[in-house]
């Protein structure tokens, strides 16, 4: 039997650490809120994209088998209102730039998520939560649409730690139909020459929250584990969706654990499109790549808020660099058979801290510290290799595969950068072509390879164990 380790994680709905169980086993149901597809995305959404894909890579690390879903909110007042300034389409344009939302992803390294789901493919699931809220006396219609009465959910606050009476007349949303200030729309009365649907109470769209419920309802039943977005997202959104959920499927919690990433700022302000100081995440890739941006991005805990600043980015450039640096010193190294006593102890130091990564990790995922202790081997494997020529080949496949498993779950790819994983194909290659060349006894060709490889600074050894090759340091 497998043990696993225990994570810890902080609940926004107790407002505390929570040693993290899944409601089934090993199988994680996470949700995370998507784009609003109006608009290129900016670095405050990639904060809180790279922390759910490390997240996701770490639990998958862990032994968990996590089944990622978000959704792409392609149904919104900003994507008509852009559309009809620019004589389009709202899903023509949503679809733009939902492509372009992808490709920064992808740009970005994230990988992790196994499903998106469009809000406009899930109108009959929609329709059948308002049904459901109206009939038990949840919901209300009016002239201008259908509405939550939130008066008929007594926990309603209670994620973002606000008291009941006070949201009843907190503003959202304004509109004189509404039974109380504080009510929010589940459907939204639109003019017919409008982008809308038919539906029983009018034509017109669904309100922003119902679409999440509707998709996660769907896929994942009527509880999960992981919902996850920005703090900013905890109200009304969030608040809003575990009233709807809870009031139309009577199981609670809807979610058994909230997770929130914490703002990015640019000199104290949230960076955002409204107060325009914001960086596209295509503009930053043009300055640096996917493994600075997302060094940069995790060198903070998920929960504390981040200033950005382009000297911190080129921090992060620095400490990717010494990453590389390191990596490619103990991949070059020459190999001894016999493993000597300073090896065997930086192998050993190098296997600590790999557990303190992973405990850090474990420890509400604290990439900040993580990074720390990744910092710390490359500072040891540097001091080996600075003293040392040689290392068993053993000892080579171990730290590399210790780095490769780390800078994994932190989403970093070296090979991207000093190109070693392109290099040792290119290298095997010529290897076989050469050791082909041999068997036929075409021995001119082959040593012509070798001496042209040797031009280039690449020396090939042949042994009993088959040709290895090194880089000649000129
Ligand atoms: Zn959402």
């Amino acid at each position: 039997m497998t043990i696993f380790a225990e994570i810890r994680i902080y609940n926004t709905l107790s407002h505390s650490l929570e040693v993290f169980k899944p409601l089934y086993g090993k199988r994680v149901f996470m949700f995370v809120c998507g784009p609003t597809v109006y608009d290129y995305s900016h670095l405050g959404h990639a904060r809180t994209y790279v922390f759910y894909d490390t997240l996701a890579r770490f639990l998958r690390r862990e032994g968990y088998s996590v089944f990622y879903l978000q959704n792409i909110t392609d149904v919104d007042d900003k994507i008509v209102n852009r559309a009809r300034k620019e004589g389009r389409h709202p899903l023509e344009l949503a679809r733009e730039f939902e492509r372009h939302y992808h490709e920064d992803m992808e740009a970005l390294n994230i990988t992790s998520i196994n499903l998106y789901a469009r809000a406009s493919d899930y109108l009959p699931e929609i329709f059948e939560q308002i049904e459901g809220l109206l009939r038990k006396g949840h919901a209300y219609i009016t002239d201008t649409g259908v509405y939550f009465d939130i008066t008929t959910f007594p926990d309603y606050g209670k994620l973002s730690g606000q008291k009941p009476e006070e949201l009843r007349v907190h503003r959202i949303e304004p509109d004189p139909t509404k039974r109380n200030p504080g009510d929010f729309a589940l459907w939204r009365i639109r003019p017919r020459e409008e982008f809308g649907w038919e539906s029983p109470w009018g034509y017109g769209r669904p309100g922003w929250h119902i679409e999440d419920t509707a998709i996660t309802l769907k896929h994942f039943g009527k509880q999960y584990d992981i919902h996850g977005g920005a703090i900013e997202l905890s109200f009304p959104h969030h608040e809003a969706e575990i009233a709807q959920a809870e009031s139309f499927t009577g199981v609670k919690p809807f979610v058994k654990y909230w997770v929130h990433t914490g703002l990015l700022t640019v000199e104290g302000e949230k960076m955002s499109k409204s107060l325009g100081n914001f960086v596209t995440i295509r503009d930053a890739l043009k300055r640096y790549d996917a493994n600075v941006l997302r060094i940069f991005l995790l060198s903070r805990h998920y929960r504390s808020p981040i200033d950005f600043r382009w000297e911190l980015v080129e921090q992060a450039k620095n400490s990717f660099d010494r990453i590389v640096n390191s990596y490619n010193n103990i991949l070059e190294m020459d190999t001894v058979d016999e493993v000597g006593k300073e090896e065997l102890s930086l192998i050993k130091n190098v296997e600590t801290l790999r557990e303190e990564f992973l405990g850090s990790m474990r420890d509400d995922v604290n990439t900040a510290q993580a990074l720390a202790d990744l910092f710390e081997i490359v500072r040891i494997v540097n001091m080996y290799s600075d003293d040392y020529d040689r290392i068993t080949e053993e000892g080579k496949v171990r730290v590399i595969s210790i780095y490769n498993e780390l800078l994994d779950i932190l989403g970093l790819r070296v090979g991207e950068r000093g190109d070693m994983s392109m290099l040792n194909d290119l290298i095997a290659i010529l290897i076989d072509v050469r050791s082909l060349l041999r068997k036929r006894k075409e021995y001119e060709l082959a040593d012509e390879i070798r001496a042209r490889l040797r031009e280039v600074g690449i020396e090939l050894q042949d042994t009993p164990r088959g040709t290895k090759w090194r880089i000649k340091m000129k």
